[in-house]
Formats: structure tokens, sequence, C-alpha cells
């Protein structure tokens, strides 16, 4: 039978999942232009399927319109169907952005962040996976022979992770059960969140086709180690292109622009915790010991830092000033990797526009320091659930001038239910439903 090639035009929306609607690939350009219908409350569309109670209920319409810089096309072959997709925003009918589109949202703080200081971002994220075929065995850590117990996994993604534009930087067995990492080079702006989403659904795709699923839910069982999303991320100036991260004159390194943003993040931590690290399982990885993040502490070489002040191998005569930048930890890929980067603009922005002091490096594990200490260096522990991580998100006045009441009134409306639906499941169940939901 002759078959037809049909894209998906999608968001990555509340839930982090990846949804849309096909068109006829012959269609492409006039769909770039008019784009395709979509329903204010699929928004709330929660990660296990039931829909969350909708400020909009069945009414209402906006237009998803693609963002064709986004494009992903992965062909498997004359037996399989191409993986093509394109990434849109979510408009009002009269071309308006929407203030409940991820995308869009993330967008608007990016443009507050040029205007308003002059800067632009470059991110990378750093993804942890699950790939079920894989058998669980003792001592399977960083193993060579983890490496070759996925099989033809690696060699398929590197070759549709290279088709798609994405250069892999590094693929290896984690420390978990079954336990993947994938890493590839940064982009520029919005493009490092297509390139997220990229990651993802190539490695769902790929696996898939060789009969066996990628999971990169937040945690396998309540005993493992987590699947983080690291956001490796670096400022630089609009205007001329020049990293704004290091000065060698001062603390750390941390030049004062960058020490700001960080500052910022680092104050709004606990309350963007419930957009980055989005699920209630979420809450089983951040906590100490795990190599993930537990408190809002800057930590310099310091794996289980909330945010951290990555390495730099001076060694390899490259410029420190191009190699010195950041990573946020406490994200997972039970969020839409649009919203996590609008948290992380929004709580630096704040930290640009008081403007905050750059903030003291944390040596030490946070848990092991005394209250007072803590208070010291404005430590705190993030919070241990879903529901606490709402609540702070919800009292935190600083965050709405930057996400807009109806965002945060969607994400608040959407994220409680799902929480209270899964109130009723023990952890194991919980667990059970997000590695089949991610
Ligand atoms: N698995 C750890 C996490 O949940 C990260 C380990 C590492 O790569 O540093 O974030
Ligand atoms: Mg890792």
């Amino acid at each position: 039978m002759k078959r037809e090639e049909i894209i998906m035009l999608c968001t990555a929306d509340l839930a982090g999942q990846v949804r849309g609607k096909g068109f006829p690939a012959a269609d492409l350009a006039s769909r770039l232009r008019k784009g395709i219908g979509w329903t204010p409350t699929n928004s709330m569309i929660t990660a296990n399927g039931p829909i969350a109670p909708t400020p909009w209920g069945p009414f209402g319409d906006t237009v998803l319109i693609p963002d064709g810089s986004s494009r992903v096309r992965v062909d498997f072959g004359p037996d399989s169907a191409a993986t093509h997709f394109v990434m849109g925003d979510i408009r009002t009918l009269d071309g308006e952005r929407w203030p409940v589109c991820p995308r869009g949202l993330c967008k608007a703080l990016l443009d507050a962040l040029e205007q308003r200081h002059g800067l632009k971002v470059k991110a990378a994220f750093e993804h942890e996976f699950i790939l079920e075929s894989v058998e669980e065995r003792p001592n399977a850590s960083y193993a060579l022979d983890s490496f070759r117990r996925q099989g033809i996994f690696a060699e398929t993604y590197l070759a549709a992770l290279k088709t798609a534009g994405l250069e892999l930087d590094t693929f290896m067995p984690e420390y978990g059960p079954k336990q993947y990492e994938v890493t590839v080079g940064p982009a520029e702006g919005i493009a490092a969140a297509d390139q997220a989403i990229a990651v993802r659904e190539i490695a769902r795709a790929v696996a898939h086709h060789l009969g066996t699923r990628a999971s990169f839910t937040p945690i396998l069982r309540p005993d493992a180690v987590g699947n983080g999303v690291h956001v490796h991320f670096s400022l630089f100036d609009a205007a001329t292109g020049q990293p704004s991260n290091y000065d060698p004159q001062r603390p750390n390194g941390v030049a004062d622009t960058a020490g700001r943003f960080l500052a910022g993040v680092l104050a709004l931590m606990p309350a963007i915790t419930a957009m980055t690290a989005a699920s209630p399982i979420s809450y089983l990885r951040l906590t100490p010991n795990r190599w993930s993040a537990a408190y809002n502490n800057l930590g310099e070489r310091d794996r289980e830092a909330g945010l951290r002040i990555c390495p730099v191998f001076p060694g390899s005569g490259a410029d420190i000033s191009r190699q010195f930048h950041f990573e946020f930890r406490a994200a997972d890929a039970a969020a839409s990797p649009y919203l996590v980067m609008a948290a992380l603009i929004a709580a630096g922005l704040y930290g640009l526009d008081e403007p905050l002091p750059t903030p003291h490096v944390c040596h030490g594990a946070p848990q092991n320091m005394s209250d007072s200490e803590r208070r010291e260096l404005s430590i705190e522990r993030l919070p241990q659930s879903l529901s606490e991580a709402l609540d702070r998100f919800e009292a935190e006045e600083k965050l709405i001038s930057f996400l807009g009441e109806e965002f945060i009134a969607a994400y608040l409306a959407h994220k409680r239910f799902e929480a209270s639906a899964m109130s009723d499941l023990s952890i194991e169940e919980q667990c059970e439903r997000y590695r089949l939901a991610y």
C-alpha cells in the first residue's frame, strides 16, 4: 500500500506531555502560516489522563502556530513511520500570546531578559532515563557491560539525533537500575527547550522502533536514584555575544551580572520547584544523599547543590570565560522544558531587576549544617511534596508579574488536581503511573 507522511504539530504542555494534531506533510507550507485549532481545556489534561477542573470548560478556541525552526524529522526506514513533528505556540484567534502557553511564556520571559538587561541565555538540558529492555543487574553503574546491554539503542539514537540536527555530547550508563544519561550541545534561547523535547521524543521513538520503551520518569522506584534533568546555562550579552558569567576578580569567578541572576534563582527556588519538579514523585528524588538537589544552595563542583557552578577545564587550552557556566539541578522530565526554562528565567530576572547581590557558595552538605549556618547563607530545604511546592508557588507574590495570574491559576488548578488524584495510591503505584506516563 502507498503511504503518505503525517507531521504532528505539538505543544509541550502543563503536564510536560507532548500533545498535538497531525496534518499531511504536503501541507507544511500552509500549516506554517495558519496553524491548527487547539482547545484551551487541553491544557488541563493531566499526566495520567483525567482532566483537572478547567476554567474554560468546553468553551473557547486557540490556535497552535508552528515554529518551523523546531521541526524534527527522523526516518526509520521503509517499514516504519517517520517521527516528524514541529513545536508550536498556542495563540488567541487574534494571534496574541495565550497566557497559559508554556512556549509562549518562556519566549516572553526571554524577550524581557533581553529588553531589560541586554542578556540572552544559552542552555543544554542533561537527561537521565530508563531503558526498559535492559536487564537489571547488580554493580552495573557506568559499566562497559551496561553500555553493551543496551544493544543498538545508543548507535541508533546518535544517528537519529544527528539527523534532527542535534549534537550528541555524551551517552553513558548511569548509576541507577537500567539508567542511562544523554547530553547534547547547548543552544540559544527557546531552541534549548525545543532541543530538550527532541532529546526525549527521539529517545522514545528509537526505543519504540527497537521494541522497547525509554521512560523519563522522575524516579523509577522509591529506593532508586532519580532521573534528573540538569539545566546547564550561561548568560551572554545580546549586543556583543560576549559571555557575562565569568570575572576572575570576583569570588568564585562569578561575574556581578550572573551573580544577580543566580541570587534570584536561589531566592525563588523553593517556589519554582512546583514548576520544575512537577509531579508528586519528583519529591522522592529531591532528597539528600541522592545526588540530586534538596536545598536552594549554590555549590561549586557539588553534585547535590540546587544550583552549581560547573567545573572548567583550563588544561584543554579553551577560553575559561566561554566554559564557565551554571547548572540548575532541581528539575525533571515531568515538567515541560518550556516551563523549566520559564521558571529559571523568571527567577533570574527577579534577581537582576532588584538587583540582588551575588550569593555565597555553600561549602559542605546543607543537611549537616546547623540552622544558623543555613540561615546565614539563606539556605532552606526545598519543598518535600508537590502540594507543599504548590503552596509555596501560590504564596510567592514576586512571581506574579513574571508569570501572569492566568497562567498561575491554571497551573495550580491542574497540579493540585493531579496531586490529590495520586494521593490515594501507594508510592509504588504512583511510580508505576509515572513510569508509563513519561
Ligand atoms: N541521578 C541524579 C539526579 O537525580 C544525578 C546524578 C548526576 O548526574 O550527577 O539528579
Ligand atoms: Mg547523571
